[in-house]
């Protein structure tokens, strides 16, 4: 992989974010692995697929690329907040790539985050836009990157470091049985282990998840019973093989 993208490509264009997204896609179709399955490279999507950038032409897993210079850990502005919400209800969101590049154009970072940690959470709406603008009162949204455990943001490179491609489809692989949990049920699960994965220690206890009871209420404010969702959430990652049952009210952390 060659962390080097070409922004001679980009001549003919004003527009910082139109320079960005051109360079950033070129870079993608010529340096870019299928994390998915072992394809050596992505395809550039058809033109009539508004979220989604590229697609592996192996196994079909679809991918929409964010292109920035300034890295924000805490969120990533995206797409229409009701075009994500409708792609989250019928499990149609793509896995989302965050690439940051240096101000001599090399890829800083590059964040994989696999599309079954997209729920309603992670969702932010934009303020609408104002009436002066061109798409005046359209609303957009946020991706609140700290919503999302640490399961689901896969380095893919890290301060100009290249990650093996092995340890990524690996990382890839882990997560990707969240996708057997039902779209309407993941967004529990994925808030569940997000909590369990703050908690920073190999083990923990019904009552360190209580804790957090009243974040998950906020979250999902139309749920009165927090607790006994808590308690079934935590039977669907131990079926998912992420975490174990080791004495009762008693958990420990699967890697
Ligand atoms: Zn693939």
């Amino acid at each position: 992989m060659n962390l080097q993208c070409r922004p001679e490509l980009a001549v003919a264009y004003k527009a910082g974010s139109q320079i960005a997204r051109i360079v950033s896609e070129d870079w993608c179709a010529r340096e870019l692995y299928c994390p998915a399955c072992d394809s050596d490279h992505l395809s550039r999507s058809k033109v009539n697929t508004p979220v989604v950038d590229f697609v592996c032409p192996q196994c079909d897993q679809p991918f929409q690329l964010k292109s920035l210079r300034v890295w924000n850990g805490k969120k990533v502005v995206d797409a229409g907040y009701e075009s994500m919400l409708s792609a989250i209800r019928t499990a149609r969101t793509p896995n989302l790539l965050v690439l940051q590049y240096s101000p001599d154009w090399l890829v800083r970072n590059l964040l994989l985050i696999p599309r079954v940690f997209f729920s309603a959470s992670v969702i932010e709406k934009r303020v609408p836009l104002g009436p002066q603008a061109r798409r005046a009162g359209w609303v957009g949204c946020n991706i609140l990157l700290g919503q999302i455990p640490q399961d689901g943001k896969i380095t893919v490179v890290s301060a100009g470091s290249i990650l093996p491609e092995h340890e990524v489809r690996r990382e890839f692989a882990r997560v990707r049985k969240l996708a057997k949990v039902p779209a309407t049920l993941r967004g529990w699960t994925i808030d569940v282990l997000n909590a369990i994965r703050r908690f920073g220690k190999p083990q923990f206890s019904l009552q360190d998840l209580y804790m957090a009871e009243s974040e998950l209420r906020t979250l999902h404010p139309d749920n009165r019973n927090v607790r006994p969702k808590i308690r079934q959430q935590l039977q669907v990652l131990r079926d998912l093989g992420l975490i174990e049952f080791t004495r009762p009210g008693n958990y420990s952390v699967r890697d």
